[in-house]
């Protein structure tokens, strides 16, 4: 067989590119034509990374830390990890147990292709993440996608779980909050889903926290290992510094889980991209271990926004949704506008239209549902100050009150 010069890996010619920053990609165009667009599409908060831990990565570029770090991270990363999840999420790890990424998608990535054979069986309840189908896809995996849609909450049930189980499941991914919908599991949930899990023994769960702080109301985190002890050797806790402290740039994720999984993670990782950015880990070091009044600050900010958020959509004829508890998003059906008419004269046939029209129309720029498996929903995250969140709101008003039909 030959092989054109320009074939692609057949995994990765069958992927989708990442929804989220085809997104993005195309405010920066517009941006760089002259275009005002509100962004209501980037999952990244808008505050500067705090100010001592910026000033920790000065140092560490100050004091000459700028060679290899061990492939899994810095044994004082590791240790102050380790020391997370236990204080905070009551696991029972040490830091051999855990493992520091470029990211979380690259936790996420190394577990996945670490232990995926192909045909291996992923169940993702959707609305998911974007990128979880498409890492399964580059490794070969098939990902079976459940439906959970708004009656149980976004969330999945140990009924839907137990039907989409099979001899050939791999993993369960869950994500609380989640992105897109930011609903959050309860420890009564993740228990019923726990005893689902108990009875499958092949099954490893994938549990992704990165937006553990996220969470409002006053409500409690709770994440699958740390409920169920008996499921500990077989859940990657995931959670990183991005979200809770502003960091995405840094590109700092981590992870703890048995330890034949953070081996072969490290593995992959060591003929991959090495470890994470000596400066980047110096910086989470002191994220993890300083003041963590940041944290605190910025989910009373983003609660007030949500507020603010899920008020404006539900006044808006033809948008609707749910209070999220998490996360910095809201995900709200556009139902209600399929089939009408912008004033530009574009017929709304589906989500990705309601997205479209509301860029090029109304200059805001969000995410189509059915990127994240579930449509016809508009994901709009509300990380951006509250005059330009006001100002994104009363155009999409003003671009819903224009339609008809
Ligand atoms: N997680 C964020 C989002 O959903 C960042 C972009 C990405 O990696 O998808 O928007």
């Amino acid at each position: 067989m030959t092989t054109s010069v320009n074939g692609l890996n057949r995994f990765l010619a069958s992927a989708r590119p990442s929804a989220t920053y085809g997104v993005m990609d195309r405010v920066a165009a517009r941006r760089a034509q002259g275009a005002d667009v509100i962004s209501l599409s980037a999952g990244e908060p808008d505050f500067d990374t705090p100010a001592h831990v910026r000033e920790a990565g000065i140092a560490a570029i100050r004091h000459g830390y700028t060679r290899y770090t061990q492939v899994a991270g810095m044994r004082a990363l590791r240790e102050a990890v380790a020391d997370k999840f236990r204080r905070e999420n009551g696991l029972d790890t040490d830091w051999r147990q855990t493992i520091v990424c470029n990211g979380g998608k690259q936790v996420i990535f190394n577990a996945i292709a670490a232990t995926l054979n192909e045909g291996d069986e992923v169940v993702i309840p959707a609305p998911y993440w974007v990128s979880y189908p498409e890492i399964v896809q580059l490794c070969g995996g098939k990902s079976v996608v459940v439906e959970c849609g708004v009656k149980s909450g976004f969330k999945i049930t140990p009924a839907l779980l137990e039907g989409a189980i099979t001899a050939r499941t791999r993993w369960l991914i869950l994500n609380s909050p989640s992105n897109p919908t930011g609903a959050v599991y309860s420890r009564a949930e993740l228990l019923a889903l726990a005893e689902v899990l108990l009875s499958h023994p092949h099954v490893l769960v994938l549990s992704d926290d990165i937006y553990e702080h996220l969470i409002f109301d006053g409500l409690t985190f709770f994440t699958l290992a740390q409920v169920e002890p008996r499921l500990r050797e077989r859940v990657l806790t995931m959670n990183g510094v991005s979200k809770a402290y502003a960091m995405t740039g840094w590109r700092i994720g981590f992870g703890t889980g048995p330890g034949w999984l953070i081996d072969a993670m490290g593995k992959l990782q060591g003929q991959q991209t090495s470890g994470a950015s000596t400066i980047s880990q110096h910086a989470a070091l002191a994220a993890l271990t300083g003041s963590q009044q940041f944290v605190s600050e910025s989910r009373s900010v983003f609660q007030h926004r949500r507020d603010y958020l899920v008020r404006a959509i539900n006044a808006t004829e033809g948008l609707c949704c749910e209070v999220p508890q998490g996360a910095f998003y809201a995900f709200a059906s556009c139902e209600g506008l399929i089939g009408k008419v912008t004033a530009a004269g574009k017929q709304l046939l589906s989500d990705e239209d309601v997205v479209n029209g509301l860029l090029d129309e109304a200059g805001v720029a969000t995410v189509h549902g059915s990127a994240f498996g579930l449509g016809p929903y508009v994901r709009i995250a509300y990380a951006l100050e509250s005059a330009a969140l006001q100002r994104a709101c009363e155009a999409i008003g003003r671009f819903c009150e224009r339609l008809s039909g």
